[in-house]
């Protein structure tokens, strides 16, 4: 067999093996229309090479001729998949080159066909018969240069400008092996074929055609970077195994309840956290559609709404809902979640993580059950302190009531009985019963064990309210109780038993804390101000102060410094004050004694939860 044969069908069938994996790629493929560009290079440089070795065989200038239009179409249509293949492969290359390159080409092409020697000639003179240096013979034509030739000379020369600056650019870009590679395959080739086809067309080299030759530059870079990406698909793909399993390690062990769901809704995983929580086994949820089975009826056309919303590409906002077990026990679930997306990009289902608030919600019921329950005792307690000048406050009124009643009697007695002065009596009778019966209700308002109520509370009033509470007691020990209002209505936000329970346990200690000074200087002021979205309560007195750790000391529980004191006061006092929304704390004043400050929020200013939300 013939070397010249041999080597020229080699390099066909290499062409055509890139060209038949290039258009597999594009069959499994289609939206990647770079494949199908470069299998059309590929196939037109196997064609080429095929026509370079009948070129070679030729024995007349008119086959030859013939033969050499059909070669250039071979390498048009090389050019042109090229071009193109570059400039969607990279994306950088410049598209006015591009369409420059294509426009030269096809004229030349055009000329190609309707010139009868081809592009390259215009006159075949002879046909001679050339010798390889190993001894085998070949045709080379001889004739008339193509003046036309130009332009496809013309041609390459943007070819080179175009290869080497969309490989720039994207070598620059980053992409830099597949650039050095693909770049400089074609480089490689367009130097190639276009400085050495040339020198043939004009007989200053005597060599067959090797344009297809120029053209296995290209399929090794491209064959180099078809391996380089299938090696690192395969190790994307054993790090996506590695990342799957550790993900699912994770999610088939973390202490929250995962759920996914396709695009219909459908269950489509569920984690062992949240089949215990809900005491469902997996086969019985998989493949259901959540919303229907674990959504109380009443939400799910809501959250059904939600659900489509977001596939759409709504936002993701966690979110909290009740979800409901295979028994029908209601769990409180905060959800996030996120969206999956499908290898295509479509979404493809949502994964939701949800944190079992249940037990949460459960310990701050019993918690705030408890707190109520010991501020219940404390005021009962504190109550106890007060009994002695209740008796004292309750004593007055029956003592009027009971001399008054006598007197009427005398009234009634006399002929004829007094009746206006009768009438004065009984009217001082119905004052009388009522102070008597405004200490009861206060009394037994504080006394009682209902669960907080929040509504518009009157801060003066109450302040009023609890100061006539104590009057027995500060009248006996001669204390002196002013409350301060402002002239607008100070109206909070909050329970009033509450409440009254925080500013009687801050009057009472104010009360020991002056209970040693000189009467004339046992005075508390109760001041009531407005300090923006809050009322501020201060009750403020002259005694003994706070040692400096003592202003936050004095809220810790069980902390007294008085005798028999439980030191529960200020603690429950502070909690009652913070679930409302509000702040207790203690200073010194700059002259005497301490101040103890409370703020409470306005009626009907915004929750400032739901502001910040
Ligand atoms: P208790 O009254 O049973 O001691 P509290 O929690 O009400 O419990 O008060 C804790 C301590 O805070 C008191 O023992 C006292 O030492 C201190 N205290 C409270 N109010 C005042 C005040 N107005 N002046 C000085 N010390 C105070």
């Amino acid at each position: 067999m013939s070397p010249l044969t041999i080597a020229w069908s080699m390099c066909a069938a290499a062409s055509a093996m890139m060209g038949l994996s290039h258009v597999l790629l594009w069959f499994k493929e289609r939206r990647r229309s770079v494949y199908l560009l470069s299998s059309v290079m590929a196939f037109s440089a196997a064609a080429s090479a095929l026509l370079e070795l009948a070129l070679m065989r030729a024995d007349d200038t008119a086959r030859y001729g013939t033969l050499l239009q059909w070669e250039n179409l071979t390498i048009y249509l090389l050019i042109i998949s090229m071009v193109w293949f570059v400039y969607l492969h990279f994306g950088t290359a410049r598209r006015w080159l591009a369409v420059a390159i294509t426009v030269l080409w096809t004229i030349a092409i055009g000329i190609n066909f309707t010139s009868p020697m081809s592009l390259v000639y215009s006159e075949i003179t002879e046909l001679r018969m050339m010798k390889t240096f190993w001894g085998e013979t070949f045709t080379l034509a001889i004739g008339e240069p193509n003046p036309w030739k130009a332009l496809a000379d013309a041609a390459s020369l943007l070819i080179l400008v175009y290869a080497l600056d969309g490989s720039f650019r994207a070598w620059r870009g980053g992409t830099r092996e597949e650039a050095a590679a693909v770049g400089g395959g074609i480089v490689v080739f367009i130097l190639l074929a276009g400085a050495h086809t040339p020198l043939v067309d004009a007989g200053v080299v005597a060599t067959p055609y090797m344009i297809s030759f120029g053209f296995l530059a290209i399929v090794f870079g491209m064959t180099y970077v078809l391996v380089s990406r299938a090696f690192s698909a395969s190790r994307y793909a054993r790090q996506v195994q590695a990342d799957e399993k550790r993900w699912r390690l994770l999610l088939e062990n973390v202490q929250l309840l995962v759920v996914g769901l396709d695009r219909g809704g459908l269950v489509n995983y569920v984690n062992p956290h949240a089949l215990r929580l809900l005491g469902y086994e997996r086969g019985d949820i998989l493949g259901r559609p959540w919303i229907d089975i674990a959504v109380p009826q009443a939400e799910r056309p809501a959250a059904w709404d939600t659900f489509r919303n977001l596939l759409q590409g709504g936002n993701l906002p966690s979110f909290e809902n009740t979800v409901l077990g295979k028994t029908g026990e209601a769990l409180h679930v905060r959800w996030s979640q996120v969206l999956l997306y499908d290898v295509d990009g479509a979404s493809g289902g949502t994964l939701s993580i949800g944190e079992d608030l249940t037990p949460r919600i459960r310990a701050e019921h019993e918690a705030r059950r408890e707190r109520d329950a010991l501020a219940h005792v404390t005021r009962v307690s504190a109550m106890g302190e007060l009994v002695a000048s209740l008796a004292h406050e309750l004593n007055q009124p029956l003592t009027a009531m009971l001399s008054n009643a006598q007197a009427a009697q005398r009234f009634l007695a006399t002929d004829p009985p007094e009746l206006g002065e009768v009438r004065d009596i009984l009217h001082d009778l119905v004052k009388d019963n009522q102070r008597a019966s405004d200490v009861i209700r206060r009394l037994r308002a504080l006394l009682t064990k209902e669960p907080p109520a929040f509504a518009a509370v009157d801060l003066c009033r109450l302040a009023r309210d609890v100061s006539q509470l104590l009057r027995g007691d500060s009248m006996i020990r001669k204390i002196d109780v002013a409350v301060e209002c402002p002239s607008e209505p100070a109206l909070a936000h909050g329970d009033t038993i509450q409440l009254q329970q925080v500013l009687l346990n801050l009057l009472l200690n104010a009360f020991d804390a002056v209970a040693h000074l000189p009467a004339d200087r046992r005075r508390i002021t109760v001041g009531i101000s407005r300090r923006r979205d809050a009322w501020e309560i201060s009750v403020r007195d002259q005694g003994i102060g706070l040692a400096p750790d003592g202003l936050t000391e004095v809220f810790e529980p069980f902390f007294s410094t008085k005798r028999g004191g439980m030191g529960m006061g200020l603690s429950i006092a502070r909690s009652i004050v913070e679930s409302h929304d509000g702040r207790l704390w203690a200073e010194n004043n700059s002259d005497r004694g301490a101040t103890f400050c409370l703020t409470l929020p306005v009626f009907g200013a915004l929750d400032p939860r739901e502001a910040a939300a």
